[in-house]
């Protein structure tokens, strides 16, 4: 099998032949065929998250050390089952639920795999999709989404799941509240296609590019404001009326979540789930006074996911700008969206990947 690996932190992908792992027990062994690019692929790729004033987590701290593979939106088709595995069969398509548990504590029992402190995250604990093969522990993370495009498919593993996950977590919103969402990448584009079709109108996007603005108002949003603009805030809540009543972070620096918690209204929900970095300092007597919520939101569980698959099945739901590029310039791809240059979701197509050639 062909693999893509960091190798050493901050470095490019190095392309690997690995010998092709023959599955055991409920294992499955899944050909890839489409694997999204992530954000927080480039910090696996660099090697830590920054913390803010000057401080990191690293991930050598959490046992994460090179050389291993990235990648934790796969799509592909069944190629080999365990002896035990039950539910599909070789040749069936399918998404992989990447967020997987050890599957044996309380937590996975219910259901929150995601939460789990002993963690098997395709493309993070266990090799990733940056590969043309990638074992899954157990069929029950495989979902059938069957009759949408393969490559908006994958990217619901992570982005879509994470923007639903977030969506779910916003307080009961009346007519007459907004939804702020911060960042117009691929999750923000995924969020505004989401509250649509769940019905919300008044979703106001926020981005530093007029590009991404652009492609957002084609995606949904009512409103956009420039969050460059040194009165960002007053105009968000000018255009919302002072009805903020949730904000989806999917940037995470200082400037957004100062942006996203000072527009809220009152009772308002500030949702965290960009990874860029950073600190705030944060009042506390404002967030009693307001009682306002300021919550973190990381991924979803697979019974998530297979809402959001059937909602998209469902024709209900845009589907997010997606691009699809040769598995090969994976390279090029991480630097493209390091540099901010993506709208919407990057897919690398491994099914043109040849499993036994490096490059
Ligand atoms: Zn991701
Ligand atoms: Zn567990």
């Amino acid at each position: 099998m062909l693999s893509y690996e960091v190798v050493e932190h901050g470095k490019p992908l190095q392309a690997k032949l690995r010998e092709t792992p023959v599955p055991q027990g409920t294992e499955v062994l899944v050909r890839i065929t489409r694997s999204g690019v992530c954000h927080s692929d480039l910090h696996l790729q660099e090697g830590f998250f920054d913390l803010g004033g000057g401080r990191r987590a690293n991930l050598s701290d959490r046992g994460i050390a090179p050389p291993f593979t990235v990648g934790h939106e796969p799509y592909g088709v069944v190629a080999a089952l365990g002896p035990q595995a039950r539910g599909v069969k070789v040749g069936d398509r399918r998404l992989v639920y990447p967020w997987i548990g050890c599957g044996k504590c309380a937590v996975c029992a219910a259901g929150d795999d995601h939460y789990c402190l002993s963690p098997r995250t395709i493309g993070v604990a266990r090799p990733g999709a940056y590969a043309t093969h990638v074992l899954v522990p157990d069929a029950r993370y495989l979902v059938d989404a069957d009759g949408i495009d393969e490559s908006w498919a994958a990217t619901l593993a992570c982005s879509g799941l994470t923007a639903w996950s977030a969506i779910a977590k916003l307080p009961a919103l009346a007519p007459r509240d907004w939804v702020a969402v911060l960042g117009c990448g691929g999750l923000g584009m995924a969020a505004i296609a989401m509250l649509r079709a769940r019905g919300v109108s008044n979703v106001v996007a926020c981005d530093v590019d007029e590009a991404k603005l652009a492609r957002a108002r084609e995606q949904g949003a009512a409103a956009v404001v420039d969050s460059r603009a040194p009165d960002a805030l007053a105009r968000l809540q000018a255009v919302a009326g002072n009805a903020v009543a949730g904000a989806l972070d999917f940037v995470g620096m200082p400037a957004t979540a100062q942006l996203g918690i000072g527009a809220l209204a009152k009772g308002g929900h500030y949702v965290l789930c960009g990874l860029f970095g950073g600190e705030i300092a944060l009042p506390l007597p404002p967030i009693a006074q307001r009682a306002i919520a300021v919550r973190g939101s990381y991924v979803g569980n697979l019974r998530e996911l297979r809402e959001v698959v059937e909602l998209a099945r469902s024709g209900r739901l845009a589907p997010s700008p997606v691009q699809l590029r040769p598995a090969a310039q994976v390279n090029e791809c991480l630097d493209d969206l390091r540099e901010g240059r993506v709208i919407g979701r990057l897919v690398l197509d491994f099914e043109h990947a040849d499993p036994d050639r490096p490059g």
